[in-house]
């Protein structure tokens, strides 16, 4: 062992972060990570990374890491070993089902832990426990995304590849930050910009980034998006600028979406929006004018209650002018986990089996339950805000969290962390000691990516493969073998010896995966799902939308205005990412270098409302919402304008977090929390 440890290994893995899929090589000797060592073949990135993929992996070496299983003693934890932890849960939730009934228990998975892991997720909440409760951190970001394309295309996924907005004659951001949410990608968008002549704009509250070096950007008011959308689209049909011959082939409800758009005026448009009728008629004729256009979205869209509608409605703007089904254009959903795609396509969706095959389809249902040896319940199970409300009526008792960290990240904190409480047996599997884990009755320690096998998913629908650069720190354990053993204590033989053979049972039931295999991921190799006959993909629909009759369909979906608040809460209370954190914080909040740059929560604010309220940069200000308040230092900048604000969500802490700020508002079609539609009001406490 000594003479191992003075010997530096390289490992091919993928990065942990984003949703981009950077792949690279590892450098270790012994535990120590000497350095992250970006390689040509890497098919998304080559040699580039952001900073979070290069430097942000010193909490795997963390001494926070939980090493031992804990189980809850009174308002402690005690260390336990793996049999009496996994015999307590086995027994717990044995007995909840067995009392009140399969649906008494719910299971929530998470987009940082490997397709294979995932898919056990949900075998072990279907045939173990014999419930469709099952979902994962989509719901709080990219379901509404899913849903708008699902039913406009059949597939809930980017229907092109990272090299295909690099490609694309126009590119519109929408709602989203690449430069700090996708940072690699964003570098595509900017070459192109720069040395190939794409034109960008960008529809933002906030003056990000991209926003900045865009040709047009435009603030539309909040929560208006669905309205520029169809606007503009209509302005296009007006114009003669549709590809008619594109939608006679390929799309089927042109007629109904025409009449739908009637009310869409550029005038109705202007006021609803706040943007002016030549910008308008300026966006509809960038498009018109462009090479392919392709556009990017992301939670400023998702997280408002018109989600899934705005979603549908970029999916028919690219239908009416051909920009689907083609190289260099499309609908780009950027996914913000490293493996949300994943997640959702390995199944642990209360809806839906592996491969987005519905639960409610009898023979699909057949299948599985000829494979898992049990019956499946025919109706779908709930998602995660309907078992926190089932939890509130008493209904649901058990929980299974893997890897999220609800009490934070899900909106209405105060709320999640009441409902946490109220849970009668709590099992959470994590690295940290999160706020969520301490609500929890046994605590089980998982591995992060570095200490694991498996396959992630990035943004493209490309299935890439890591491999082990660490053993698991202390007494923890990979995921996927913590999800067996329970299994088996519960009386079913699952006995995988690698999570290779479970990624093959996964593919021999799932018609987009069964072209891919371990063999073909090895190394450097990748695969992009999307054909139902399971062939690589990389370009969707381009033997026909995924629909019996190969057609697309445009989205009826009315417009959902934004909802109201009392007056009193006169602030638009904005929130996203900074380039160098991520998420609640759990991760990048132990790499030192990073935390050390960024050393507390902010609420940026309008030169406008500074001068307004007699706030300076570090001036102390309270924010309440109808939901909750918290303290901090505000900065003045130009990013934002008039009476917007805008929090980092990087807080796990009650006085800063902006999930204390938001809300119970839900997009209408698929429960994903309207995190953007909040509103604040300030009082300035003290300058600094
Ligand atoms: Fe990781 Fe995303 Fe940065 Fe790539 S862009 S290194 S995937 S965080």
């Amino acid at each position: 062992a000594a003479m191992r440890e003075t010997r530096t290994k390289k490992t091919k893995t993928v990065c942990t972060f984003c949703g981009v899929g950077c792949s690279f090589e590892v450098w270790t000797k012994g535990r120590e990570i000497l350095k992250i060592e970006p390689v040509e073949q890497a098919p998304v990135n080559s040699i580039s990374t952001c900073i979070k993929g290069k430097f942000g992996w010193d909490f795997v070496n963390s001494n926070q890491r939980l090493t031992s299983p804990l189980i809850r003693k009174g308002d402690a934890f005690v260390e336990a070993s793996w049999d009496e932890a996994l015999d307590l849960i086995a027994k717990k939730m044995g007995q909840i089902r067995d009392t009140h009934g399969s649906n008494a228990l719910g299971f929530i998975s998470s987009s940082k832990m490997t397709n294979e892991e995932n898919y056990l997720m949900q075998k072990l909440a279907r045939q173990v426990f014999g419930t469709n409760n099952v979902d994962n951190c989509s719901r709080y970001c990219q379901s509404p995304a899913s849903w708008g394309l699902q039913q406009t295309g059949g597939i809930g996924g980017d229907s092109g590849t990272i090299e295909d907005i690099a490609a694309a004659g126009l590119v519109i951001l929408v709602g989203c930050s690449p430069a700090e949410g996708h940072p690699v990608l964003a570098t595509r968008i900017k070459r192109a910009h720069k040395l190939h002549g794409q034109k960008l704009v960008t529809f933002d509250l906030r003056k990000h980034e991209m926003a900045e070096r865009s040709d047009l950007f435009v603030r539309p008011k909040q929560g208006t998006d669905y309205v520029w959308l169809a606007a503009v689209t209509k302005y296009i049909i007006d114009q003669g600028w549709h590809d008619e011959a594109f939608i006679h082939q390929h799309v089927n409800g042109f007629d109904a979406y025409s009449e739908l758009l009637e009310s869409f005026t550029l005038e109705f448009a202007e006021k609803e929006t706040g943007i002016s009728k030549e910008t308008l008629i300026q966006v509809a004729t960038m498009v018109h004018e462009a090479d392919g256009t392709a556009i990017c979205w992301g939670m400023g869209v998702t997280q408002n209650v018109a989600g899934s509608h705005t979603s549908g409605a970029i999916a028919n703007l690219l239908l009416v002018t051909g920009n689907m089904a083609r190289k260099g254009a499309g609908a780009f959903p950027l996914r913000g986990h490293n493996n949300v795609q994943g997640a959702s396509d390995m199944g642990t969706m209360p809806n839906i089996f592996p491969g987005y095959q519905p639960v409610t389809d009898g023979d699909i249902r057949a299948k599985f339950e000829k494979a898992y040896g049990v019956s499946i319940q025919a109706q779908p199970g709930y998602d995660n805000i309907q078992m926190l409300e089932a939890i509130e009526r008493g209904e649901l008792r058990g929980m299974y969290i893997a890897g999220e960290d609800m009490a934070w990240v899900d909106a209405n904190s105060n709320h999640t962390q009441e409902m946490l409480k109220n849970v009668e047996f709590l099992v959470v599997q994590e690295i940290f000691l999160t706020t969520t884990a301490q609500f929890a009755d046994v605590i089980l320690p998982g591995t992060p990516s570095l200490e694991k096998d498996g396959t992630f998913t990035n943004t493209e629908r490309r299935v890439q493969r890591l491999y082990k650069a660490l053993e698991p720190l202390g007494d923890s354990k990979p995921d996927w073998e913590i999800f067996m053993e329970l299994a088996r204590r519960l009386g079913f033989a699952w006995n995988y010896a690698h999570p290779r053979e479970i990624f093959a049972e996964m593919a021999s039931l799932t018609p987009f995966f069964s072209g891919c295999n371990y063999d073909g991921l090895a190394d450097w190799g990748s695969f992009h799902w999307g054909s139902p006959d399971g062939e690589n993909t990389p370009v969707l629909y381009l033997n026909g939308f995924n629909f019996p009759d190969k057609k697309a369909r445009f989205a009826l979906f009315e417009y959902v205005a934004p909802v109201e608040f009392p007056e009193e809460f006169d602030l638009t209370l904005d929130n996203g990412r900074l380039l160098e954190q991520f998420h609640e914080g759990n991760l990048t909040g132990k790499v030192a270098g990073i935390q050390d740059k960024l050393p507390e929560v902010f609420v940026e604010i309008s030169r406008e409302l500074a001068e307004q309220r007699g706030v300076e940069t570090g001036t102390f200000v309270r924010l309440e919402s109808p939901y909750g308040a918290v303290k901090l230092k505000a900065i003045v900048t130009d990013r934002v304008q008039g009476q917007t604000v805008y929090m980092p969500m990087h807080s796990s802490s009650h006085e800063t977090a902006v999930n204390m700020l938001t809300g119970n508002i839900f997009d209408v079609k698929t429960h994903t929390p309207a995190y953007k539609q909040a509103k604040v009001r300030m009082q300035v406490l003290k300058a600094k």
